[in-house]
Formats: structure tokens, sequence, C-alpha cells
């Protein structure tokens, strides 16, 4: 050990089983495991030595990285075996755990062999969760143990819990100990060692509400627009001018030519990144991988992409429906040869501008439409209709503030809309995300209510911030006026929109709509089965539509794209209604 080291040693002891796949990695089924392995006796314990052999370098390594030396003994293995490139990381960012309140994880990796020589390899995690110091003890005390064979990561042979009583703890604190020379260089060591272990503490459980000024808007689980969950297709970007001023974006993927194109269209606030996130098999890989290998998606003027959002605008649907659509759509043909058919999939706000263009004509030649959510009759739960209500006249004409979004917490400063998010994390119990809080707060009544929190992959949760962007309140008083008048009709049709009709929802009498597949999840928050109400309403007053609704089980609003099981549970629903429809 060479000066400014530190170093101490632990002891963890617990019980292992055998994992019968397939292996979900919750919390609670580490647990049940354990408790098969205590019941049977197959007892796991380590001694590690931990070796931070530069203080410095440790401090200013992200992952706080140190050696672990030592031995395991189990029965299962042998008895005492030697531990093998171990690897110990005090604190990094959470990222194994399946608990989405989890904000650091300490790690511990190493190889062994048993008696019969077969390599195993150990990894290991304890979960630190988000502003929950009651929690403290437990957290640190236990270790989410997998044991993999053959380099493996895929599922493990053996789980189980080890832990760290107080007994072991007390010895692990008189090890801790330093090799530097002089007696003060040992102190400062161990001194910068437990301050690096405090301060991880201190920002892990202290509410947001005491860090204000905590810097992390700009911390990202992913490059924020990143593309690398779309494998094997090409990416292009198209920039879209609009006749009122405004630049538009239309993004391809595509492995091969196809006469059967699909075009994605976002909800509000969100962005082309809903259907492309690398964490799930998302929706475009899913396409591409399905025979729809030219897939198209168009981040129109609400997208989260665009710094446009974050000033004061009076933008409504009935810009959308005028502006952004027909000008994406002509775009997408300008590059497509003439026979191609096009289908679109679209989800709650972009549905409802998709099915008020297709009602107007001002998008026309639609092979099939598949929306979600909402279409042509928005309804909100009376709890939601209320604010959709006060928060513009609150927003525009009290606080004065341009926008609202799930960034705001992260924000520094004390804005007005900072307090508003600080209050929403006082009264919501279902987790401790604070974009989640405010994702709930902007749209539907839920807790949460975007989506079912089962539903959602951990990194999911943890990157709503980046998923969801800004949006002005003008949309909000849009879908207030569509709400009071039970269906789907424009803002208002002076000057540019005198041409709409009096309601996108009775046109349809008019108005041959493409094959359509209405779909919402029973759980839906946000528009609470609004598209099994279009449907009724469709067929009453234009009962020759070709339309279908299908519910889905278990599902809420957003979570029917970015669910991390969506591609068992959802996307098949739509390559069976796409293949129905295609050439
Ligand atoms: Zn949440």
């Amino acid at each position: 050990m060479t000066s400014n080291s530190v170093y101490f040693t632990e002891d963890m002891h617990g019980f292992i089983e055998k994992v019968i796949s397939p292996f979900d990695g919750e919390a609670q089924t580490f647990a049940t495991i354990a408790n098969e392995g205590e019941i049977k006796d197959q007892n796991f314990k380590f001694r590690l030595t931990i070796n931070i052999e530069n203080i410095e370098n440790f401090i200013n390594d992200k992952e706080l990285t140190a050696k672990a030396t030592g031995y395991i003994e189990s029965p299962l293995f042998g008895g005492r075996r030697e531990v093998q490139d171990g690897v110990f990381n005090l604190f990094v960012e959470s990222k194994v755990s399946k608990d989405f309140d989890s904000i650091k994880e300490m790690h511990y990796t190493f190889q062994f062999s048993n008696e019969f020589n077969e390599t195993f390899n150990f990894y290991a995690f304890k979960n630190i969760h988000k502003q929950d110091i009651s929690n403290m003890w437990k957290d640190t005390t236990t270790l989410y143990t997998q044991i993999f064979k053959d380099g493996s990561r895929e599922t493990p042979v053996y789980a189980g819990i080890l832990r760290l009583n107080l007994k072991d703890f007390t010895k692990q604190m008189m090890t801790l100990n330093s090799n530097s020379k002089s007696c003060l260089d040992r102190i400062h060591s161990i001194y910068k060692f437990m301050n690096v272990f405090a301060e991880n503490l201190w920002e892990a459980y202290t509410p947001e509400l005491f860090n204000p000024e905590k810097h992390d808007w700009d911390e990202h689980i992913f490059p924020v627009h990143t593309s690398k969950g779309v494998s094997n297709a090409d990416v292009t970007h198209y920039h879209v001018d609009t006749e009122d001023g405004l630049t538009i974006q239309v993004d391809r993927f595509k492995r091969s030519e196809c006469r059967d194109i699909v075009v994605l269209i976002h909800g509000l606030s969100n962005s082309t990144d809903m259907f492309i996130m690398p964490e799930h098999y998302n929706l475009v890989q899913f396409l591409n991988n399905n025979e729809y290998t030219d897939v198209f998606s168009i981040d129109w003027r609400g997208s989260g992409r665009h710094k446009y959002n974050y000033i004061p605008n009076e933008y409504t649907f009935d810009h959308i429906v005028k502006y952004d659509l027909p000008a994406a759509f002509q775009r997408i043909r300008e590059e497509l040869p003439e026979n191609t058919n096009i289908h679109v999939i679209a989800h709650c706000i972009g549905s409802v501008a998709m099915s008020a263009a297709l009602s107007s004509e001002m998008v026309s030649g639609i092979k099939s439409f598949i929306s979600n959510s909402v279409s042509f009759t928005p309804q909100v739960h009376k709890i939601a209709k209320f604010k959709l209500k006060v928060a513009p006249f609150f927003l525009d004409n009290i606080f004065r503030y341009p926008y609202l979004s799930p960034q705001i917490p992260y924000m520094p400063g004390n804005s007005f809309a900072k307090w508003l998010s600080i209050f929403q994390s006082l009264v919501r119990r279902e987790c401790k995300e604070p974009a989640c809080h405010m994702a709930s707060f902007m749209w539907g009544w839920g807790f949460p209510a975007p989506f079912e929190h089962k539903n959602l992959h951990p990194l999911t949760h943890k990157r709503i911030k980046d998923l969801f962007g800004a949006t002005t309140t003008y949309y909000y008083r849009h879908i207030s006026k569509m709400i009071k008048n039970r269906e789907s009709v424009p803002f208002h049709r002076e000057k540019d929109f005198y041409h709409l009709p009096e309601s996108y929802l009775q046109n349809l009498v008019n108005v041959e709509l493409p094959p359509t597949l209405l779909v919402s999840g029973n759980k839906n928050k946000i528009f609470p089965l609004s598209n099994k109400l279009s449907f009724e309403e469709i067929k009453k007053i234009s009962p020759n539509q070709n339309i279908d609704y299908r519910e889905i089980e278990g599902y809420g609003h957003q979570d029917i794209f970015i669910g991390q099981h969506a591609a068992e549970d959802i996307f098949p629903t739509f390559i069976n209604f796409l293949n129905k429809n295609r050439a």
C-alpha cells in the first residue's frame, strides 16, 4: 500500500438459493429467495478488505472505485474460496436496482471458483433510497446478491441477501485505517474518506426541499435525444418550416425501403424520444424488426425538443392541424415513391391533432390510423377539469409564468414554479421523483397520473425530466373548451382558421376516416376512457366508419408506449392492425 491509502475490512453474511428463472430483480424477489436459502441453511459470507490506494484519486473518481481482496465461505462452493479481481464502488448512480426511489448504489464485484474449478461472478449492490433517512441503516447494511456463472450477466444461478450486523459494523469501523507515513496524514486520509461517505449520504437522504441549489438539471442517464435505442437503421433529421414561422422536425429511421411506412406522432411536451428509448424494446425498433423498416416521427410544435416552448405563445391544436401536420406529411411524401402507403400511430394531444387533421381533411391519403388515449371526445377527471381551468389563469395572469415543465424542480433558484414543485413533493407519497410529481400535477388526476408506476423501467422513471419538456398554457385552454363542448372543436374559427369545421367530431358525417384503431389503457388517468367514448359517439353519428376500439388491461396513458414491457403487451396489437391494412 502506498501513501495516503485507506483500508477497512467488511464482513457480511446471509443466505442464498438457486434461482429458478425468470428472475425479475425486485427487492421482494431477493428476500423470498434468501428466505428459502435460510430454510435450507445455505449460508454465504465474505470477508473483504477494501483498499483505497490513494484517497485523492478515489475522491476524484466519479464511481469511487477501490480494490477488494479476501475470501468467501459457503458450503455451496466448497468452503472458503479466495476472491479474485475484486472491485468495490462506494457510491455510484443507481442503475441496477429495480426500486424507483433508489438514488445511489454501492457495488461489490469479484470472481471466485469452487472446488471443481468452476468460475463464478459475484455481483451485489446496496441500495440507497432517496430522501428517506429512516432507511439509512437498512440501506447501508443490506446487500442484494447475485452470483453468475461463466461471465454471463443475464440470469444469476444464485441470489440472496447478505447483511451487516451491528457487531460486524463496529468491527469494521475498528479496522478503518491508513498506511500513510505520518500520523497526521493517516488522520487526514481517514477524514477524507469519512467525508466523502457522509457527503454522499447527505446528498441522498436530504429532501430536495433543503437542496434548492442542487445543480443536477444537467445530469442525464442517456444523452438527451439519443437514437442509440434504435439499431441497424439510418437516422435522418429533416427540418420543416411552417407557414406561421416555426421550424418543426421530422426524424426518419430507415433500415430498408418499404412500401408501407409508419409515421409516429408524440404527445404534448414529449417528443420522438418517447418512441426510441434505449432502456426498453422501443416502438421504432419493434416496427423495424417487424417488416416496417421505414419509420418517421414528427416533432410538431408541442415537442419537448423545441426551445420556443419556453417563451410565451398562444398556440392551440388548430395550429398543429393547419400548419404542422400538413407541412410534415408533405415533407415525408417528398422523400417517398408515389405509391407508398402511410400509416399513422399517434399519442395523446398528437392524436387529438391528427384526428382533427383527418376530419378537416388538412391531412388526407392516410392508409390506417392508430390513436392512443384520446381523439375526438376528450374527457378528464373533475379535479383535472378544475386544474385545466384555473392553471392558465393563475399562471398567465397572476404569476406571469411562461410555461410548466417537469424539469422545474431541478432548476436552481426559488421561482414560483419551484415552490409549486416543492408543494407537490410534500403532498405526493407515491414516489420521490420530483419530475414524476410535476408530470402528475400538469396532467390528469392520479398518483401518479401519466402512467402506472409498475409498468415503467426504473431508468425511465429516473429520467422523466428528459422525456417530458415544457408547455405553455394555451393548449390547456383549448382542451378545456373541448371538454366543455364534449367533443373536439376548433379553438376559434376566426382569421386563418375560418375554414375549419365547427366540430371535428361532427364533421365525420362528411368525411371518411381511414381504418382506425382507438386504444386506451383501462387505467388511463389523463383522459380516462376518452377513446371508448369516441368510438361510441362516432358509431352513433357516422355508423359506416371503419373504426375499432381496444382497451388494454393494466395500462395507463403514457406507459402504452414508454412501458418497459410495451413490446410484449402492446406493440403486437399495433402490428396486427397494420398488417391487416398494409398493401
Ligand atoms: Zn413516480
